[in-house]
């Protein structure tokens, strides 16, 4: 995979004072009231530097808002001009791009509906050819970190150097609190294959409804992403489109004012324990390995002694009780229950899968 994506650090272009980046705006632009009055009042918010609004909407069905369209330009060019916030909308195909230039809107972002589809994320990346602008990318909707980092090498290939990475949660199918599951194991392992790229929250789309927002918010920080996206919206319970999950631009300014931001790194004795502390997971790491390993081998045993016999692979019953066996084990000594079922069924598939190996080998 390629690691050679070339991007200016997020502070040398950031308005000043404007790590972490804030950006906050309706999640549609509906009027020219709405517009002005939720930004007069998203003006009063110092951390925030971009104000955001969608023009185009994607929406499930037609019929539903889709948009205003070009008008919403002008209303956008009033807010830059009343408020000197600058200003980022989406764009879906290389007509919204032209339009976004002529009308001077000063950031880009791509959709999670659009990042999925390589055909028009090529498109787009392809209109801004020679174009100096900073674009922003959304996770696509599925959890697919591959098209993710397609995404953003297509605008990096086109020579876009401002690029920001977006992570709005993702569709998922099991019970979740959450509208789109944070998983943020992607965007860690986003930041692990290219540290030099900004990553961003957008915990509006995550969480779904507000009430989840500051617990998101300050996941985020603490987790070292690089700035926050909140929809904000002067009426939320009127708003046109995403109603539950938009904040009246004085709940953003409280929200704001209690996270704590934490240094990145600390003093010499702080990263001395935290280095022992790193040192004791590698060793219990190469422990819980070693014993995995261990416990495959007792499987393969199993397997020749179960193929030797005649006897079948699965045998429900024995796995039903293992399942309720270590669930209450594992719950009892702390381990979240989700979590546990997830992990047994993977060692599970594994050790199927290793039978059948044995099994197959020897027909
Ligand atoms: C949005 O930001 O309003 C939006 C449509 O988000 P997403 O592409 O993440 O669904
Ligand atoms: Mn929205």
């Amino acid at each position: 995979m390629s690691t050679d994506m070339e991007i200016i650090p997020l502070e040398s272009w950031l308005p000043s004072k404007g790590f972490p980046l804030i950006i906050a705006g309706p999640c549609s632009a509906e009027s020219e009231a709405q517009m002005l009055q939720t930004a007069r009042e998203i003006a009063c918010i110092p951390q925030v530097k971009f104000f955001r609004a969608g023009i185009w909407k994607p929406r499930t069905r037609p019929g539903d808002f889709e948009g205003v369209g070009e008008r919403g330009f002008r209303w956008l060019q009033k807010v830059k001009k009343l408020t000197g916030l600058k200003t980022t909308i989406e764009v879906a195909n290389p007509q919204h791009v032209e339009l976004a230039l002529k009308y001077g809107i000063d950031m880009l972002w791509i959709g999670a509906r659009t990042v999925v589809n390589p055909f028009a994320v090529q498109e787009i990346a392809s209109a801004l050819h020679n174009v100096d602008i900073p674009v922003m990318v959304k996770n696509p909707v599925n959890p697919d970190l591959k098209l993710w980092i397609g995404a953003l090498e297509r605008f990096s290939g086109t020579g876009i150097r401002r690029i920001i990475a977006i992570h709005r949660g993702f569709h998922y199918f099991e019970n979740s609190p959450f509208r789109n599951a944070p998983m943020w194991e992607i965007p860690f392992e986003l930041k692990r294959l290219f540290p030099d790229l900004p990553v961003i929250v957008d915990p509006s789309h995550i969480c779904g409804r507000r009430e989840l927002l500051e617990e998101i918010s300050q996941k985020a920080l603490d987790l070292e992403m690089d700035g926050i996206m909140i929809e904000t919206h002067f009426d939320p319970e009127n708003a046109w489109t995403d109603a539950s999950q938009q904040i009246k631009p004085s709940d953003l300014l409280g929200m704001l004012n209690r996270l704590v931001i934490r240094k990145r790194t600390g003093t010499v004795d702080f990263e001395n324990k935290l280095e022992e502390l790193r040192t004791e997971i590698d060793k219990l790491d190469g422990e819980l390995l070693q014993i995995l390993s261990k416990r495959m081998e007792v499987i393969d045993a199993i397997g020749e002694y179960k193929s030797r016999n005649h006897i079948t692979i699965l045998q429900m019953k024995r796995w039903a009780g293992i399942i309720s066996d270590r669930l209450s084990i594992g719950t009892n000594l702390g381990l979240n229950k989700i979590f546990l079922k997830h992990l047994l069924q993977l060692i599970h598939k594994e050790s199927i899968k290793r039978q059948t190996d044995i099994i197959t080998k020897k027909k």
